[in-house]
């Protein structure tokens, strides 16, 4: 086996005003992505998210046009082409699944999660997130079905402005398109090099790593196995799923989905409790990749401090570079909580 949680660990010497201006050093870690190689910055420094004013920005969220919201939505959003979609729009439930008039991809769909305009994070349960999540998989399948040129899908998801969200009425984005996105196809580079180099599935011995180490590992929930993540993508730790039998998103199960909420859902009661109200969550999958397999990460999204300042600065956004604030391996232990319970 030969994945390696690789890391240079640092110090920055200062004279520091806080502690009588004596020489301070300020420890940091550089940390090396077993799969892709990529470098992210890990800190450990004393920080609380405080609790956003959730009411006030729902409030006005309703001040402006909803297109999401019953009265709305059969008028002024798009349907599909009936060769694709028959009937138009996708309905699963209480959800609904139309194309996304800002396609990030060939095929783009929005799947409104219900009737609701707002749809509080504590009430996001295996149960009221099913019905999207499940129009999504149906419409991914009669995308792969209609369309041979497509290779690459996704299901992703921004819960609230704070994460990118221009409308707060809850929705997913999946999509499909022939060209991986720069974070897919560098997973998919990484499996080919280590399957090349090892002979070996990266995802197999990565998992097992995982679980020797026992320092990032949450959970395995079925088909579905979690941690936090050994190079963070965000500035609090993201949590990352991995499916290690599972090719493609088009093939995933009713039983898949359900492993798939039901940690989601354990990892949002603990952003809640963590004051965390938004986030960011990518299904990653190819169709036919060898090599790859689905896997997901949720991360947490904030704006650190008061003055509503961005947690995304010039590294992420310049440089490609993540930075956190607190070690996964710390954060671990209060997500097990939520995960062994
Ligand atoms: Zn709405």
């Amino acid at each position: 086996m030969s994945i390696e949680f690789k890391k240079i660990s640092g110090k920055t010497r200062l004279l520091n005003p806080f502690k009588g201006n004596t020489l301070d050093q300020i420890p940091f870690e550089i940390r090396f992505d077993p799969l892709t190689g990529a470098t992210g910055r890990v800190f450990d420094l004393p920080f609380k998210a405080e609790k956003p004013d959730v009411a006030d920005i729902v409030d006005r969220s309703k001040k402006i046009f909803c297109p999401f919201c019953p009265a709305a939505l059969e008028k002024s959003t798009p349907e599909f082409p009936k060769d694709l979609v028959p009937e138009g729009r996708i309905k699963v439930g209480d959800a609904t699944l139309i194309p996304n008039l800002a396609p990030f991809e060939k095929h783009a769909g929005v799947a409104i999660f219900s009737p609701e305009h707002f749809l509080p994070m504590e009430d996001l349960t295996p149960a009221t997130m099913g019905d999207a999540f499940s129009a999504c998989l149906l419409y991914l399948r009669r995308v792969a079905e209609f369309d041979p040129l497509v290779q690459f899908f996704s299901i992703n998801w921004n819960y609230m402005p704070c994460a990118g969200s221009s409308i707060v009425h809850a929705h997913l984005q999946p999509n499909a398109g022939e060209v991986a996105t720069n974070a897919l196809r560098e997973q998919i580079e990484g499996c080919r090099t280590y399957g090349r180099v090892n002979q070996r599935d990266f995802w197999q011995d990565f998992i097992q790593a995982e679980k020797q180490k026992d320092e990032r590992y949450l959970a395995t929930i079925g088909s579905s196995f979690w941690s936090t993540s050994f190079v963070p993508v965000s500035f609090l730790p993201d949590v990352q799923c991995v499916f290690p039998e599972r090719l493609s998103l088009i093939e995933m199960s009713k039983d898949d989905l359900e492993y798939f909420l039901d940690g989601v859902s354990r990892t949002l009661k603990y952003f809640l409790q963590e004051n965390i109200y938004s986030f960011n969550l990518s299904i990653f999958s190819t169709k036919e990749e060898k090599g790859h397999r689905v896997n997901a990460r949720i991360c947490p999204r904030l704006l650190p401090r008061p003055i509503g300042n961005s947690d995304i600065a010039y590294p992420q956004m310049l440089h490609k570079e993540s930075f956190t604030v607190r070690p996964p391996e710390v954060v671990r232990e209060k997500l097990l909580e939520s995960f062994t319970s």
